[in-house]
């Protein structure tokens, strides 16, 4: 089991630091994390200046630590009810994330 924090500190920012939509630079204080799983990572980061939301969805995998993002206009608590509504399986993960793939948004340079 990886420690979510250094996990967060050593690759979250690395992969997402910055706001798609104005670029204002992430800190970590704005991130929110949703569901802490084995192999992934579900997170909310508000951006300070322009309030938009992403949700990321960092997948830990035998080759390293991916993430995918897209924006949102869900809050993270909108997002922890629906969670809730709908249990995400495995199947939503890989989905989520294969679908994200497709259209995915640079998230760093
Ligand atoms: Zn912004």
């Amino acid at each position: 089991m990886l420690d979510t924090s250094s996990l967060f500190h050593s690759h979250g920012l690395k992969l997402i630091t910055y706001c798609p939509l104005c670029r204002t630079h992430y800190s970590i204080r704005d991130a929110k994390i949703l569901e802490e799983r084995e192999d992934s990572h579900l997170m909310h980061i508000v951006c300070r200046r322009c309030s938009s939301s992403i949700l990321v969805l960092m997948l830990i995998g035998e080759l390293g630590v991916s993430s995918v993002g897209m924006v949102t206009d869900l809050t993270s608590d909108d997002v922890l009810r629906l969670k809730d509504v709908l249990p995400v399986t495995d199947d939503d993960v890989l989905c989520l994330h294969e679908c994200l793939q497709q259209e995915e948004f640079p998230l760093a340079e």
